[in-house]
């Protein structure tokens, strides 16, 4: 997303903007985004500068790391850019915009905090149930 220094008037501005994400390039391995990502931002101009707040939002899509499970989990953040600016620049915020929605992943995508995984010994998920193996409940 571009903004034109000269048009942002006084009041500020609110874009609404959608990208692509193989577009902007933010998947990961391990993550996919499955719907275009909503940036929603609202300009402001100083003496020599811009600030964009930004809301950003879509739909994380990932296999957990721990038991394997195909995982869908919103992603949402906000950050504040700030710029020097001339009053005719214009300035591209995408790569700002990218480094912040890689930032808000999380480091291992796990489908919930306290996931059980899978038994090392044969493969059973177990949030879904126990097997022979489970130390927990063997005796
Ligand atoms: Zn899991
Ligand atoms: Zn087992």
């Amino acid at each position: 997303m571009k903004i034109y220094v000269n048009r942002i008037p006084a009041e500020g501005l609110h874009e609404e903007a959608a990208y692509d994400p193989k577009v902007l390039d933010v998947e990961r391995f391990d993550l996919r985004l499955e719907e275009p990502i909503a940036v929603s931002s609202v300009i402001t101009k100083a003496e020599n500068a811009i600030l964009v707040q930004a809301q950003i939002r879509g739909r994380l899509r990932f296999s957990c790391a721990r038991c394997l499970e195909p995982f869908a989990l919103p992603l949402e953040t906000a950050a504040t850019l700030s710029y020097q600016v001339r009053p005719s620049d214009v300035v591209d915020i995408t790569e700002d915009i990218r480094q912040e929605i890689i930032l808000a992943y999380p480091m291992i995508p796990v489908c919930r905090p306290a996931c059980k995984g899978l038994c090392p010994a044969c493969g059973q998920n177990l949030n879904a149930g126990s097997c022979v193996h489970d130390a927990t409940t063997a005796e």
